[in-house]
């Protein structure tokens, strides 16, 4: 992307906000908003940064504050019986991918990958967009945007490498045509926020799929979490019309959380490219420790950051307390202290 002559004379106080308190996710929808402005670079500390070269006008301004997932994210709660570590969803199910060649070859038996050809194939969009992994970079990934069926990545999923696919978004609604959104947690919601706000963007993409998400590592020679990951709230993609989680022994977990997510699951299905059964809830827990491990001492560990004073994004029924009553008060009190004895140790 084009370099910009810089003209700066007002940095965004929205992008030093997030940039101060060590919170972006990179999802780059802020490039998307303000093209002429701001890109995406790999940072000095190996995660995707945005770099402002021009001052933004105050409508760019406040679109990125209300959809930045460095501030903040609102989603629904978890519904009624429901296991509030994944958040609400209609419908759960086992799925794999009904071409054998599909499954041995995807991981969690090919059941995004196939979805996502069958929204191609079935005309529901004219194009998918998805993070697949770079070519020329062994541990990098990049955005493709593909247009047949045949060109799906059977490699979609969750990349733990640094990944901006929202960073071209201008150029999608620019074209005026309908596409299925495939991204992390952080980028869905991200995108779900502006389209919240903005019927160009909702109509644009009238699909959003994500998948579980255990974070972002930094590009190729350094090590750790993108430090935003470690506050995530959101890592089952709440904001979603599909999610999608490995089941191991080649399935997935497949969560319909809208009545557009129900209608293509049942869809795919009916169209024969999906083998679909019930799902146990109690199976995702035990197939996703990390996660259940995470999401249920995310109460705890920003409640020690609170109380250091330090930026933490403002979340919206994200059910936080009600994961943290799922464990023993004691482990609670452990990740706390935890949290409170790693953030006195880095610089404010
Ligand atoms: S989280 Fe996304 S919108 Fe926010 S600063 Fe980072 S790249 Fe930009
Ligand atoms: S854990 Fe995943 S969804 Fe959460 S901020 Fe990190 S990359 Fe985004």
């Amino acid at each position: 992307m084009t370099r910009h002559a810089p003209i700066l004379s007002d940095p965004s106080p929205t992008l030093a906000r997030v940039a101060k308190g060590e919170r972006c996710a990179g999802c780059g929808i802020c490039a998307g908003i303000a093209p002429k402005s701001i890109v995406m670079e790999i940072a000095p500390s190996g995660f995707a940064r945005p770099v402002q070269g021009c001052n933004l006008r105050g409508s760019q301004e406040a679109r990125i504050e209300a959809c930045c997932p460095g501030l903040g994210q609102a989603a629904a709660r978890a519904g009624e019986g429901q296991d509030p570590l994944w958040g609400p969803y209609r419908e759960m199910k086992s799925a794999r991918a009904a071409d054998p060649g599909l499954r041995d070859e995807a991981p969690s038996g090919g059941a995004l990958a196939a979805i996502a050809r069958h929204l191609l194939a079935s005309g529901r969009v004219d194009g998918v967009i998805q993070i697949v992994a770079d070519p020329q970079s062994p541990s990098g990934a990049r955005t493709a945007l593909c247009e047949s069926p045949d060109a799906v990545s059977s490699g979609i999923g969750a990349l733990p490498a640094p990944s901006s696919p929202l960073q071209d978004l201008s150029d999608y609604l620019a074209r005026s045509r309908r596409y299925a959104f495939i991204g992390k947690p952080c980028d869905a919601a991200a995108l779900r926020a502006l389209a919240w706000r903005d019927p160009q963007v909702a109509r644009a993409f009238p699909v959003v799929l994500s998948f579980f998400c255990e974070g972002v590592a930094p590009a190729a020679g350094q090590t750790g979490l993108q430090p935003r990951c470690g506050v995530c709230a959101d890592v089952s993609g709440l904001t979603a019309d599909l999610s999608v989680a490995d089941a191991a022994q080649g399935e997935s977990f497949v969560l319909a959380r809208t009545a557009v997510g129900a209608e293509i699951l049942a869809q795919a299905e009916a169209a024969g490219v999906l083998e679909v059964s019930a799902a146990d809830p109690a199976a995702l827990r035990d197939a996703q420790p990390v996660l259940r491990a995470r999401r249920r001492a995310l109460f705890a560990r920003l409640a020690a950051l609170r109380l250091l004073a330090r930026p933490i994004p403002r979340y919206h029924g994200l059910d936080l307390r009600a994961c943290a009553r799922q464990n023993p008060i004691l482990d609670n009190l452990r990740s706390f202290a935890g949290t409170l004895r790693e953030s006195l140790a880095r610089p404010k």
